[in-house]
Order: structure tokens, then sequence, then C-alpha cells
């Protein structure tokens, strides 16, 4: 089985403008990618690609036998993001080379700007895999999918009755404070896993192994660009691999989560909480109050290296319903206007222009004599975790 060559999938995304404020990439810039790519094909670089987009997300999927985070893929996915800013720049889009951290490139995109999953496998017979790629959100959107697809026995049937699945799996999170990272086995770690990845702004579920040969399930995009540049640059619109069926749960049992339009931080100027809704790629545009978040499921197969698809996997009526509920929610959320919950907490809003405003109000409050004081103030617009 190890003497087989390995297949790696690389998917690398940045936000390098659009069209009309934080909407939609434009079809040019998607030109540009695609003509890098396709010569680095043509090369022998990559095995094959495709590209996309979610709103105003530029998504290039690349396979390749290189490996997870190398140099020359990152290189690749850097130089197409670059001539596809300059196309950006020429026509005026909004916010271009928004990304784009770093004038120089160095060796490997992570911390540069552009969002990365990738994982290496030996192909199975039949390799089917989801690529995942969202809008509006940030990577800790996807913990709670990817812990149902994966640990959860009322979503993923497989886990219950099909032996290969049985044993369990195990979960990498990434900690984007601190970069540091823990291994929880589920089931019997479960209850550890749901205590930190119940925090999707702070743990992440960054990769997924089958415990039984650890052979890896699942892969998620952790950058979070303002931990990065210190400020609010974008959300981290997050992308994600995940394998499915012969000892990986079926695609249905993959697909079945996001049935649930659960509540993720993102939305407007990523200071809001809202429903991740699941669209088909023709509805990957952030409109009503710049989204609501969304998200698109690509299926492939993967065939020594060559992407056989995709198919648009939440283009079905079967999501309908997860859309009307989406809108519903998206509804009683807007409701609340500035207040919170929909509004993110102030620990999340560091990252946004509201501390200019707070800083404008500091000296504008008076002691008040004899009132209780509370140990900390209750109003704490420092990052609580960097007590
Ligand atoms: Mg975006």
């Amino acid at each position: 089985m190890n003497d087989k060559p390995k297949t790696t999938v690389s998917v690398i995304k940045a936000d390098i403008g659009s069209l009309a404020g934080h909407h939609v990439v434009h079809p040019d810039t998607m030109a540009a990618a695609t003509k890098v790519l396709a010569e680095a094909k043509s090369k022998g670089i990559i095995i094959d690609f495709y590209v996309t987009h979610v709103g105003d997300d530029l998504e290039l999927i690349m396979t390749h036998n290189k490996g997870v985070d190398a140099p020359e893929i990152h290189e690749l996915a850097w130089s197409a993001f670059k001539e596809a800013t300059k196309i950006s720049k020429e026509l005026g889009l909004y916010a271009a080379g928004q990304d784009l951290l770093s004038e120089a490139f160095s060796g490997n995109v992570r911390g540069l700007g552009p969002g990365v999953a990738e994982m290496e496998f030996v192909e199975r017979p039949a390799e089917p895999i989801v690529v995942f790629m969202a809008d509006k959100t940030e990577p800790g959107a996807y913990n709670l999918p990817i812990f149902r697809i994966f640990a959860d026995p009322f979503n993923t049937a497989g886990l219950v009755i099909d032996p290969r699945l049985h044993d369990g799996f195990k979960f990498e999170v990434f900690d984007v404070f601190e970069s540091k990272s823990v291994t929880l086995s589920t089931p019997e770690e479960m209850y550890d896993l749901l205590a930190i990845i119940g925090t999707p702004s702070r743990y992440v579920i960054r990769r997924v192994y089958r415990k039984s040969d650890n052979e890896i399930g699942a892969v998620v995009s952790v950058e979070r660009l303002n931990l990065i540049a210190g400020k609010y640059i974008g959300k981290d619109d997050p992308v994600a691999i995940v394998r499915a069926q012969s000892g990986f749960p079926a695609l249905g049992e993959v697909l079945e989560p996001f049935t649930f339009p659960h509540l993720v931080a993102g939305w407007m100027r990523g200071s809001h909480h809202g429903p991740l809704m699941p669209v088909p790629q023709r509805y990957a545009k952030a409109t009503r109050f710049d989204g609501p978040p969304r998200i698109i499921a690509l299926g492939f197969q993967v065939k020594n290296g060559r992407l056989v698809g995709p198919s648009d996997l939440f283009d079905d009526v079967a999501f309908d319903k997860a859309r009307e509920l989406a809108q519903e929610i998206a509804d009683y959320m807007r409701r609340h206007g500035p207040f919170m919950p929909h509004r993110l907490g102030p620990e999340e809003m560091e990252y946004t222009t509201l501390p200019q405003v707070l800083e404008k109000l500091k000296d504008r409050f008076v002691k008040v004599e004899g009132e209780f004081k509370a140990r900390k103030p209750i109003v704490e617009t420092k990052m609580l975790t960097h007590e």
C-alpha cells in the first residue's frame, strides 16, 4: 500500500478583489488564475486543477505529487493570485489584492494571507472527495459540521453500523491564538473535544484521522487573517477537504450536517453572527447584508491525480428547506440590528473598527462614587485570553 505514489490535493484561496463591493469574484480574475494553473499543468508541475469562487474568494483546487506545504505549489498559487490581482487592479475591483499581506513570497503562503487546506493520500480504487468553500465566515464555522460528520452517530450511521468507521476518529484541534494543537480521540474523548471546539473563534478542527490506521479524513484551513495582520482585513473565509465512502463517512453523511444552517461568525464587516446557508455555485455570492454566510460543496473523484467532476452538491431541492430556514434565521438575527448576539462580542470586535469608536468615548465616562465596581470591567475589549 505504501509503495503506491501519493496524491496531494491542495485547496488554496484568497480574496484578491471583487465586483461591486465584497460581493463576487470577477470572471476575468478567474481567467487570469486559470491561465497560470493551465501553464503549470502543461509543464507537469500540477496534475490537474479547478478554479472556482465563492462570493469574493478565488479558489484554486489543485492535485499533484509534491506533498503538503510544497514550496513549488505554494509559489504557483501565489503567482496565480498575483496575476489575478493585476487584473483586479486594472478593473478597479473592490479591495484589490486584499488578502496578499506581503509583497514577497517566501516559500509558503501560510501567514501571507491566503487560506490553505491540503491533504496527501494513497488513492483508493475510487476516491470521492468533497471540497467545501465558504464566504463571510471563519475557519471555526466547520467545527460543528466536521464534528457531526466524524463523531455524531445521529448524523453518521456508519459510526454505528460500519465496522471500518466503528473505532472512531481522531481530531487535531488548533488553538489559533496560541498556535498550539491538541489531538483528541472520539468517541472516548468526545466531551473534551466538545468542550473546546464549542469556542470556534479560538479552537478550530484542523485535521481528522481515522483511528484504526491514521488515514487522513478531513482538513480545514485555519488561517485567521486578522490575527496575522493584527487588524481587521476580512474574515478568513475557510475551505475544507473531506474524503467520503469506503472507510470514511458516506457522501450523504458528509453533507447531512449542512441541513442545519448553524450560526457562524462573519457576515457584514466580519462582525455579525448569521446562519451558514448551503448554496449551489450559481448562488455563491454575498448580497443581503453582505451575506448571509454561504457555503458551496463540490464533489470530485480523484483518479491518478485527475480531478473528475465536479458535482455541485448543494444544487439540490433536498437543501431548499435548509436555505429557507437560513432565510428565516437571517430575518430574526437582522432584527437585532447593532445588538449582540447578532453583532459579535467585544473580544471578537477587537479586530474591527469598533475600538476606534470606543476610544473616542473613553474620556466621556465619569466616575460614579459609592457604586459597586466589578473586579473586572464588564465591557472588556482586550482579548480575554491574553490575561
Ligand atoms: Mg470572502
